[in-house]
């Protein structure tokens, strides 16, 4: 069998989020050198009312973002460059998002949830703490937040499934019923479910969903998709090989291409 390689990085920020890196072009040229064959920018969705407006685009900014992917293009022809967003899901916030999605033609819509309703203010899903709640509960209301997410038909790809996972307790053990019901959503919607390599530079040390997860994507017959989720243009294409490798465990996983 042929050797499979991850070739395209399908989740790429840039500096108009406020908290990334560097020039876009650095991004094409890192991926380039890396021997990639796509990429596509999905920078952070602005919101509506000035929502964690700190770490995402302007609205103002958008036009602008779509126009220098498209001078991108035309400068490096030698790579597929995909015009996308990540855009998160938050209670509310449907109305806006497909007004969004009207008004530019983004091929990749990566649902990411970010922040959780009813969670006190700025409890980014990674970084929560509520002292009184189980762990078990926690995960829940994230997960049950991505179902809704998921079945709002919006977005085309998962992004970071278990992003709010903690080392001390497995996201699957207590809360596996939750998210084979989310991968049965995402079937319906024709989502892919995105392996985010993230987590590899961060503290949990493992991407996202982490691989414990295969089997269930394979089951609800989901491809998947890869994202470096990269702020800074060194870190595109962020250990696709190791993940390639790693993956070698889980054969005849569907790969998404855009
Ligand atoms: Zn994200
Ligand atoms: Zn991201």
């Amino acid at each position: 069998m042929a050797e499979q390689r991850i070739t395209r990085d399908y989740h790429i920020h840039t500096k108009l989020c406020k908290h990334a890196k560097g020039e876009m072009f650095e991004y094409v040229e890192t991926a380039i050198e890396k021997g990639l064959t796509e990429i596509a920018f999905t920078d952070h969705i602005p919101l509506p009312d000035g929502f964690d407006a700190a770490h995402r685009m302007a609205e103002s900014d958008l036009e602008k973002y779509v126009k220098s992917i498209e001078d991108l293009r035309r400068q490096y022809p030698q790579i597929k460059i995909r015009c996308g967003i990540e855009a998160d899901f938050y209670d509310g916030f449907e109305d806006y998002l497909q007004k969004t999605f009207a008004r530019y033609a983004f091929e990749i819509i990566i649902m990411s949830v970010h922040y959780v309703k009813g969670w006190p203010k700025n409890n980014w899903a990674f970084s929560f703490y509520f002292p009184d709640c189980s762990l078990t509960a926690v995960y829940s209301d994230y997960l049950q937040a991505v179902r809704r997410g998921v079945e709002t038909g919006l977005f085309n790809v998962l992004g970071h499934l278990d992003l709010i996972k903690r080392p001390e307790q497995s996201l699957l053990e207590q809360n596996r019923s939750e998210v084979e019901e989310i991968l049965e959503s995402c079937a319906r919607f024709n989502m892919a479910v995105e392996l985010n390599t993230s987590g590899l530079r961060k503290e949990i040390g493992q991407v996202y969903p982490d691989l414990s997860f295969m089997p269930l994507v394979k089951e609800a017959g989901l491809p998947i998709c890869f994202g470096s989720d990269a702020h800074e243009p060194w870190q595109v294409g962020y250990r696709f090989e190791d993940t390639d490798n790693a993956l070698k465990a889980f054969p005849n996983l569907t790969i998404k291409t855009f």
